[in-house]
C-alpha cells in the first residue's frame, strides 16, 4: 500500500468513483463516506456510495444520504458498479471482511483500492494506496485531512463539515475521548466556521430515538446487567426476545455498552447482542486493558485499545460461559 497522496493525481480527471465503509455503519463511517462524496462530486466525479449492509435511522438526515445503496437490497446494481468503478475508496475499517457480503465483489475488483482507516492491522496488501492512523479520533478526521491536504482544500463546505462533524463527534464520544487530540479541535473550529448548526447535528444523533428504545434501556440496566466485582467487570446480554418485544432496530443498542463503564472502578464492560444472523459483542475498557488483543484472541473480532467488537456462531449461553471462562486470565490485568 503507497502513500494516500499518491491517489491524488489520480483524481484530476473525471473518474467513476466507489466508496464504501464497514457493514452497518456508524456515524463515522457513514460521516466519512458522505464528506468523501460531497468532495468528490465536486471534482466532478461519478460518485457513489455503497453500504455493505442497512444503517441507523438516525444517519438519514445526513445530505446525500438518501442516494446511498445499500447492497443488500441492491446486490446486482451494486455489483456492476464495483465492476465498472476506476477507484473505490474504504473508510473506516481495515481487512475486507468487515464488508461481510460484500468481501467478495471487493477483494475481486480490479479498479485502484484506497484505505482510509484507524483501526489496528490493516490488511495492507489489499490496497493501492491509503493510510492507515490509529492515532487519528475518527475515519472523519482523516477524511478532513485528506481534503485539506490537497489542492482543493478550498471547496470544503457546509455539507462536507456537516457529514465530518458527525463522525468526529461520535468517534470521540463528544470530543472527551483521549484521541480528541488539539488538531480535533482546529479541525473542528474549521469545520464549524462552513456554518454548520453543531447543536442541531447532536440532536439529530443523540436524541431521535422512540420511546421504545428508551424503555429497552430501562430494562436492559434492570435486568440484563451482571456486575463481576472480581474482575472489575460489567457484563450484559441482551436476548432475542427483549429486541422483538421493543421492535429495536439497527442503530438502537449504540452506546448502551457506554453504561457499563459509568459504574465506579469498572474496567471492563461487555455487551453480547442476540443478532438473528449472529451473536455480536461490543468491549469497551477503561486505561491499559486492550480490548482489541482480548476480542481477536477469543472472539473474533477487533477494533481498538479500548472499544473493540467481536462475533461468535455459539448461542448466548455459551458466550457466556466462554466469557467467564476467560476472563479468569485477566484477573491480574483488571485489578
Ligand atoms: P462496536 O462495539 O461499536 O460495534 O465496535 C467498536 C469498535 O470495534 C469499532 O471501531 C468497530 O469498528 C470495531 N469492531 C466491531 N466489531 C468488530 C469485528 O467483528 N471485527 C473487527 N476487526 N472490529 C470490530
Ligand atoms: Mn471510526
Amino acid at each position: 500500500m503507497q502513500e494516500v497522496e499518491k491517489v491524488y493525481p489520480f483524481l484530476e480527471e473525471a473518474k467513476k468513483i466507489i466508496i464504501t465503509t464497514h457493514q452497518k455503519p456508524d456515524g463515522d463511517a457513514m460521516g466519512a463516506a458522505l464528506g468523501l462524496y460531497h468532495f468528490l462530486k465536486q471534482l466532478n466525479h461519478d460518485v457513489t456510495v455503497i453500504s455493505p449492509t442497512n444503517w441507523a435511522r438516525f444517519l438519514n438526515w445526513m445530505p446525500g444520504c438518501d442516494s446511498v445503496i445499500d447492497y443488500e437490497s441492491q446486490k446486482e446494481q451494486s455489483t456492476l458498479l464495483i465492476n465498472t468503478a476506476d477507484i473505490l475508496f474504504c473508510l473506516d475499517f481495515n481487512v475486507l471482511h468487515r464488508t461481510k457480503n460484500m468481501e467478495a465483489v471487493l477483494t475481486n475488483a480490479t479498479c485502484l483500492k484506497v484505505l482510509i482507516d484507524h483501526h489496528q492491522q490493516p490488511q495492507e496488501e489489499a490496497f493501492d494506496f491509503g493510510i492507515s492512523n490509529v492515532n487519528k479520533s475518527s475515519t472523519c478526521e482523516m477524511v478532513y485531512d485528506f481534503i485539506k491536504s490537497s489542492v482543493h482544500s478550498n471547496l470544503l463546505n457546509k455539507e462536507i463539515a456537516a457529514c465530518l462533524y458527525t463522525g468526529i463527534m461520535t468517534d470521540t464520544g463528544s470530543f472527551r475521548f483521549s484521541s480528541t487530540t488539539s488538531h480535533v479541535h482546529r479541525a473542528v473550529a474549521d469545520l464549524k466556521d462552513t456554518g454548520i448548526d453543531h447543536s442541531l447535528i447532536f440532536e439529530n444523533i443523540y436524541d431521535n430515538f422512540s420511546e421504545n428504545r428508551l424503555r429497552f434501556i430501562g430494562n436492559a440496566l434492570l435486568n440484563r446487567l451482571e456486575v463481576l466485582y472480581e474482575y472489575n467487570t460489567a457484563l450484559m446480554a441482551i436476548p432475542k426476545k427483549d429486541l422483538i418485544k421493543y421492535d429495536i432496530s439497527t442503530g438502537d443498542t449504540e452506546g448502551l455498552v457506554n453504561y457499563l463503564l459509568t459504574i465506579e472502578g469498572i474496567k471492563l464492560g461487555a455487551l453480547l447482542i442476540d443478532r438473528t444472523e449472529e451473536r455480536k459483542w461490543s468491549f469497551r475498557s477503561k486505561g491499559d486493558f486492550d480490548v482489541n488483543v482480548f476480542a481477536r484472541t477469543h472472539f473474533e473480532g477487533g477494533g481498538h485499545k479500548n472499544a473493540a467488537g467481536g462475533r461468535s456462531s455459539e448461542d448466548v449461553e455459551e458466550n457466556i460461559k466462554k466469557f467467564k471462562t476467560v476472563i479468569n486470565q485477566y484477573e491480574q490485568q483488571l485489578q
